[in-house]
């Protein structure tokens, strides 16, 4: 063919983390079938959905065999029932949202990855470690990307940097993947600060929010000015196991504009011509995730997690291995024993423990040496594994 294509792309990195990953683990299996491999590197729930969601959804499926009741093309920013259900929980933490500043989509991953549609040819500043897809969606549309560097002297939870430059697009995950870091009150007013100082917009991802134990902000919404400098995007996936069944949403305040021009009204010119919405049946399931009963389900889901992240976490406390994570957050990124690098720990571990996690290195340069664990593991299997790490460190 004689057609350009997206130069850019040749600017990704290979993409050969989780492939890696699989092909190291089935040579593994090959050469030792007898051997029971305890799988705690994956980043996907596996309890099934709460009974409230399936309810909803089994009756809207039921709608959709009626004449009167079946629904076409959903609304593409969301039904109105889902969005004020959405904006009824900020008032949880005392956070105003309107419904039209909230947008459903069909995950927090294609929201962060969108997002870059209505953004100019700004700097962009990204934590590293971190998922990755903010900075490949980033290299995709060729913008510039500056890492802030997350370690241990910063407790893996980098502050504003010194400079003076204006317009910068910041990306923080708070807690994090894959550190499990979670920004305090002050260190988020200190973002926020920074964010309104140089005229920048942070897009902040709270898809973990619901693992917070504590103090900390569920939402950058609960500090003070941030509707005039953050988009926010939160996901059922983690909160109520929709990995597969696919809802989440941001938050566009009507408040953020930029020379004269409204992201929210940006967004939803976006959304209007590039997606048709969410199913109506998904959407009936969030929506009773919401409800004082679906939260109920889902806090027995996520204390289930949290109980593995528990137990891995006691083991690396007992051991005085430096850790961060597994409070209020379901990942545990620990730092590789004996000097091992990311890859070498995970061939350690794969062959004499037969436990697989996820090498640091994966997530970022600064990820090197580090090593994630997730928690959302079967329980007794982690109780295994957690015995074997106790034999083997
Ligand atoms: N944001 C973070 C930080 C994640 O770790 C993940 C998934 O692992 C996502 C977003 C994707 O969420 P969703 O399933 O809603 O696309």
């Amino acid at each position: 063919m004689k057609i350009k294509i997206n130069e850019n792309y040749k600017s990704l990195k290979e993409s050969y983390l989780f492939s890696e990953i699989a092909k190291r683990v089935n040579a593994y299996v090959k050469e030792n079938p007898d051997k029971k491999v305890i799988r705690l590197g994956i980043g996907d729930v596996t309890l099934p959905l709460p009974k409230t969601a399936t309810d909803a959804m089994q009756k809207a499926v039921q709608e959709m065999t009626e004449k009167a009741t079946f629904r076409g093309y959903a609304p593409e920013y969301g039904y109105d029932f889902i969005r004020e259900a959405i904006s009824k929980r900020y008032k949880k933490f005392n956070v105003e949202i309107e419904s039209q500043e909230v947008f459903v989509s069909d995950g927090a991953k294609s929201d962060v990855g969108n997002i870059v549609d209505i953004l100019g040819d700004n700097k962009i500043l990204i934590p590293n470690p971190v998922y990755p897809v903010y900075l490949d969606s980033n290299i995709m549309s060729g913008r510039k990307v500056e890492f802030l560097e997350a370690n241990i002297d910063n407790q893996f939870l980098p502050m504003p940097p010194k400079t003076r430059e204006e317009g910068l697009i910041i990306y923080l995950c708070s807690p994090n993947n894959p550190t499990g870091a979670v920004y305090n009150f002050e260190q988020l007013k200190k973002w926020v600060q920074f964010a309104r100082q140089t005229g920048s917009l942070i897009i902040f991802d709270a898809a973990y929010e619901s693992f917070i134990v504590g103090e900390y902000p569920h939402s950058i919404y609960e500090i003070d000015g941030a509707k005039e400098c953050a988009i926010e995007v939160c996901s059922f996936s983690k909160m109520a196991g929709f990995t597969g069944t696919r809802c989440a949403w941001m938050v566009v305040p009507k408040a953020l504009e930029s020379s004269g021009t409204s992201l929210n009204k940006l967004w939803a010119r976006r959304q209007a011509t590039k997606f048709n919405g969410v199913p109506y049946m998904v959407q009936r399931g969030a929506e009773a995730v919401l409800t004082e009963q679906g939260e109920k389900e889902c806090n027995k889901l996520i204390a289930y997690y949290m109980q593995n992240a528990k137990v891995l976490a006691d083991l690396f406390t007992k051991k005085g291995i430096y850790f961060t994570g597994g409070i209020s957050s379901p990942y545990i990124w620990l730092k590789c024993p004996k000097g091992m690098s990311s890859w070498e720990f995970f061939d350690y571990l794969l062959q004499n423990a037969q436990i697989v996690g996820t090498p640091g290195a994966g997530f970022g340069s600064a990820g090197e040496s580090y090593f994630r664990l997730s928690s959302f593991g079967d329980k007794d299997l982690t109780v295994e594994a957690a015995a074997r790490l106790d034999n083997l460190l």
